[in-house]
């Protein structure tokens, strides 16, 4: 178990270091955490506060729309307290859901709305920043009375403030807190809100909490920037606004660096670039190994505008598009016409490359507001992925028409995720050939894509020669792989010392699914985490997996490796 952090730095192709308290020196702070990319960065730090700094004070034309626009989103603010209201009347009684009437009064208040829509109309300002103004003043004004229960009610009006901002904020699309590219620090990061951040201005992540496998790391995995979780700074102005450096390779943050670290993290900056461009010369290779062993290197990605790093990548296919962050990224379902303009965005751009898309996987950590979800006590081993499609029929129809439709314009394939039964998959294939029926009685065109399967759980590990005779291919998710196998939920990071990424019963599994995949003639790939591993890649060939998709970063790294190994060699001397 000693081994377990020693391994999981491999996967990240970086170092690892213990958390320690931060250490002094001179007027530069240093604080360690886990390093979840390598690289430098070098830039103002940006302390990210939920729902605070999304506000900026933007001047509008149209003053009239913008109450109109606050209205809107003070309506859907009601019903979603309205619906709170609901559901903790029947889950913990009268007397507790009483606080959400208290916030529907509160937002319905004349002296509230008052404020802001004069706001709005005398200044010519956005709604968010006469909204936010508007909290303060009144919490300030609460916070000031004698009366303990009207003091109380500063806290409320922040509430309902906040929830009227994330609607309008996530109406716009919007949640950018920086304007110039800055390192991004704050507590933790759900996915819900890294996927708000504008990708283009963040050139770091630093969280106090969060783990390695956590979907914000993931992130920044495939957007090839340093990142840190587990790292015990201050969210506040000794931290903001300041000068940084994000050290991914020796998991560390400086933050006011003195001349000699900055002018050292910069000549280490200055190599990196090198060594990328050093690989970029083995763009155009095919990934043989030197016995003559083939392997397809594909990318994962989470959003179309992580194609560019695919094609910048060399990457032979997109081989888990995680599609639920298209859900994430919205304040309700996205349409079918929605979804198929992306998915034929991305097919197009691939050219004929193929694109494997995974239908939802929301639930877990994965969390969206309008799928209201019961609350639940285990939702790792909850309600998430393929239960929620064969369970909302209509949600994962409207899904898998717009991608039988963006599959005739490229080589779409189809993965399901979460799966534990043959009788699961048998019920996704009747859908999908309902949802064909469909679109062929319509005239409506639409493609044959490949259908497969993630294995992420044990059962589908254990039974997978059931399931390789009713899908196309497999892919291994390790991530959950790993979280189900050892019983480790994989956001806890108290666990950490616990979760040995290379445990045996991963690698045997990996290896009978593998084997499973052969027998029955279909391909086996793996999209989890571990497929990056670089300490692992002569192993995943030996074991003879087809496909590693892995971060758009980690493509070019693994392709030297393939090149440069031979396969019977390897077995021979294991
Ligand atoms: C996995 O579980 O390994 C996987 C690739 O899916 P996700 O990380 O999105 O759960
Ligand atoms: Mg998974």
């Amino acid at each position: 178990m000693s081994g377990a952090r020693e391994r999981l730095r491999n996967i990240v192709n970086m170092g690892m270091p213990q958390v320690s308290p931060f250490v002094k020196e001179t007027d530069m702070n240093i604080y360690e955490g886990k390093s979840v990319f390598n690289g430098v960065a070098i830039g103002k730090i940006r302390v990210y506060k939920k729902g605070e700094q999304q506000v900026k004070r933007v001047k509008v034309e149209d003053a009239e729309a913008e109450i109109t626009r606050f209205e809107e989103a003070k309506l859907k603010a009601l019903e979603q307290l309205a619906g709170l209201y609901e559901k903790a009347l029947r889950e913990v009684g009268e007397a507790n859901a009483a606080i959400f009437e208290v916030h529907q009064m509160m937002l319905e208040d004349d002296d509230y709305n008052d404020s802001i829509e004069n706001m709005i109309r005398t200044q010519g300002i956005n709604a968010e920043y006469a909204v936010a103004s508007t909290a303060d003043n009144f919490a300030q004004m609460f916070a000031a009375m004698d009366d303990d229960y009207m003091r109380e009610r500063a806290a409320d009006v922040r509430d309902i403030s906040e929830r009227v901002l994330t609607i309008l904020i996530g109406a716009d699309g919007g949640g950018t807190v920086t304007e110039e590219p800055s390192i991004i620090v704050a507590d933790d990061l759900a996915p819900s809100e890294t996927v708000q951040l504008d990708k283009d201005m963040v050139l770091s992540f630093v969280t106090v909490h969060g783990s390695l496998n956590s979907h914000t790391a993931i992130l920044a995995r495939t957007m090839a920037i340093p990142a840190l979780v587990g790292t015990p700074l201050p969210l506040d102005g000794t931290v903001d606004g300041r000068l940084g450096i994000v050290d991914g390779a020796e998991g560390k943050i400086y933050i006011d660096p003195d001349e000699e670290t900055l002018s050292r993290m910069k000549e280490r900056q200055r190599q990196e670039t090198e060594r990328k461009e050093l690989l970029q010369t083995l763009k155009g290779r095919d990934n043989v190994t030197l016995d003559g062993k083939k392997v397809m290197l594909y990318a994962n990605i989470g959003n179309i505008k992580d194609l560019a790093t695919v094609l910048q990548n060399d990457a032979g296919g997109i081989g888990l598009f995680r599609s639920e962050f298209i859900y994430l990224e919205k304040e309700d379902y996205p349409t079918e016409e929605e979804q198929f303009q992306i998915y034929k965005q991305v097919a197009e751009t691939m050219a004929g490359k193929r694109v494997i898309i995974r239908t939802l996987d929301i639930g877990a950590d994965k969390q969206c507001d309008y799928f209201q979800m019961e609350h639940e006590e285990n939702p790792a081993l909850g309600y998430r992925a393929i239960r929620i499609c064969l369970t909302r029929p209509e949600v994962f129809k409207t899904q898998l028409r717009a991608l039988f439709r963006a599959s005739a314009y490229g080589k779409i394939a189809i993965m399901y995720p979460m799966i534990t039964s043959v009788r699961e998959v048998k019920r996704i294939r009747e859908i999908a050939a309902l949802v064909k029926a469909e679109l062929t009685d319509q005239g409506i065109e639409f493609g044959e894509p490949e259908q497969g399967i993630m294995i992420e759980t044990p059962a589908a590990a254990l039974i997978s020669d059931e399931l390789a005779k009713e899908v196309d291919f497999f892919s291994i998710g390790t991530n959950d792989l790993t979280q189900y196998t050892l019983a480790i939920d994989r956001q806890n990071t108290k666990l950490d010392e616990f979760y040995d990424a290379h445990h045996p019963a991963i690698l045997r599994m990996i290896s009978m699914v593998v084997e499973n995949a052969q027998k029955a003639g279909i391909w086996a790939g793996i999209c989890g985490e571990l497929g990056a591993d670089q300490s692992l890649t002569r192993e995943f060939l030996a074991m003879g997996v087809d496909e590693l998709s892995v971060s758009p970063g980690s493509i070019l790294p693994i392709r030297k490796i393939v090149l440069e190994t031979n396969v019977e060699e390897y077995k021979a001397g294991r």
